[in-house]
C-alpha cells in the first residue's frame, strides 16, 4: 500500500509530506513538511494549515480518508485511510499531551502505523508538561526588570509561547515580523493572542522598559544577549524552550524542555495503543528508531528503508 511515491488509496497515490506525487498530503505546516506547497501540487491539507502557509484554502474530494488531531502545532493532523491491505494511519508529528494551542492526538488503531519517531529512543524522555510552564513562569516573575529573550522555532512554537507568556504571566511579547505573520493566522484560526510586532511605534514604546520578546533559537545566545545588555544598557536574560533542552545544554541562561512532539513514552504508548502489526518509523530518526523498535522485537522499519523486519507481532512483544 505504502511506495515510495506515497499512500496508493482509491485508486490514488497520494505522497505524506512530501512532494513526490501529483497528490499531496501536508500534515502540518512546519517547513520540514510542506515542500508540496511549493510545488504544483493537489494539496490536502486542514484549512488552519493552509492559512499558516498563507495559501487559500481548497477543498478536495477524497474518499476512504479521514483526519484526526494530532496535536503537535494548531492545524496539525493525522491521516487515517481504509486501503486493501487494512487501515493504514500516519501520524505525523504529534503529542498526545493538549498544549495551549492544539488539542492532544488520539491514538487510532491500525494495522499499519506510519509514526513520527523523532524522539523514539529510551533516552528521550521530556519532564511533565506543566513543569515547563511553572518554569517559565518563574523566570520571568523572577527577572521582571530584566529584558527576557526567548528562542523558540517561528512557526507553531512561539505562538504557544505568546499563549503560555499571556495567560500565566500576563505578558504580551515582542515577535518578529515573521512570527507576528503566523500569530496573525492563527487568530484568524480563532486563537486570540496579544503580541506586538517589533518595528511598530508599540513595540518601541514597549521597549523603552525592561520587555519580553521571542526570537528564532539560532539567534539567541550569550553573544546576543551581551550584545542587546549594551545597546539597551539594561539586564539582558536569554532562554530558549524546545524539547530538546531535555537532553540538550544551549548557550543561555535557561533552557525549557517544551515540547510539541511525544517523547519516548508517549511514542511507545501509541505504538502499543494502536496496535499495529507492523511499524513504518518516519521523519527525524527514523533509521535509529526502527533499529530500537527491531531489537525489543517489533516489526519496524523506516521509511523508505530497505532493511527487512523481523516478522513479529506486537502482541507478541
Ligand atoms: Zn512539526
Amino acid at each position: 500500500m505504502l511506495t515510495p511515491k506515497g499512500l496508493k488509496v482509491n485508486g490514488m497515490t497520494i505522497s505524506l509530506d512530501d512532494a513526490r506525487s501529483e497528490i499531496c498530503f501536508v500534515s502540518h505546516a512546519h517547513s520540514d513538511h510542506t515542500a508540496a506547497f511549493s510545488r504544483k501540487r493537489s494539496i490536502i491539507a486542514s484549512e488552519e494549515t493552509f492559512l499558516i502557509m498563507g495559501k487559500e484554502p481548497k477543498s478536495f474530494p477524497v474518499s476512504a480518508i479521514t483526519f484526526h488531531k494530532a496535536g503537535h502545532m494548531l492545524g496539525a493532523v493525522q491521516l487515517s485511510a481504509e486501503t486493501e491491505q487494512g487501515k493504514f494511519v500516519y501520524t505525523g508529528d504529534f503529542a498526545l499531551h493538549d498544549s495551549y494551542t492544539a488539542g492532544a492526538a488520539k491514538i487510532l488503531q491500525c494495522d499499519t502505523l506510519m509514526i513520527d519517531t523523532t524522539y523514539c529512543q529510551p533516552h528521550l524522555r521530556m519532564p511533565p508538561r506543566g513543569q515547563a510552564v511553572d518554569k517559565i513562569k518563574e523566570f520571568t516573575r523572577k527577572n521582571d526588570r530584566s529584558i527576557i529573550v526567548f528562542g523558540a522555532y517561528v512557526k507553531g512554537k512561539s505562538q504557544e509561547l505568546v499563549k503560555i507568556l499571556n495567560k500565566e504571566c500576563s505578558i504580551a511579547p515582542v515577535v518578529n515580523e515573521k512570527a507576528a505573520k503566523i500569530c496573525a493566522a492563527y487568530e484568524k484560526c480563532g486563537v486570540k493572542l496579544d503580541y506586538i510586532s517589533a518595528g511598530t511605534d508599540e513595540a518601541e514604546e514597549q521597549m523603552r522598559s525592561p520587555f519580553v520578546a521571542i526570537m528564532p533559537p539560532n539567534q539567541v545566545n550569550f553573544s546576543f544577549g551581551s550584545k542587546l545588555s549594551e545597546a539597551f544598557s539594561m539586564d539582558v536574560k536569554t532562554a530558549v524552550a524546545t524539547g530538546w533542552a531535555a537532553v540538550t545544554k544551549f548557550p543561555v541562561d535557561k533552557a525549557f524542555a517544551l515540547s510539541d512532539h511525544a517523547d519516548f513514552k508517549d511514542t511507545m504508548r501509541y505504538i502499543y495503543g494502536s496496535e499495529a502489526k507492523k511499524i513504518i518509523c518516519a521523519n527525524s530518526n527514523k533509521n535509529a528508531a526502527a533499529d530500537y523498535l527491531k531489537s525489543i522485537g517489533i516489526d519496524a522499519i523506516a521509511r523508505n528503508g530497505t532493511k527487512k523486519a523481523r516478522q513479529t507481532t506486537l502482541a507478541k512483544c
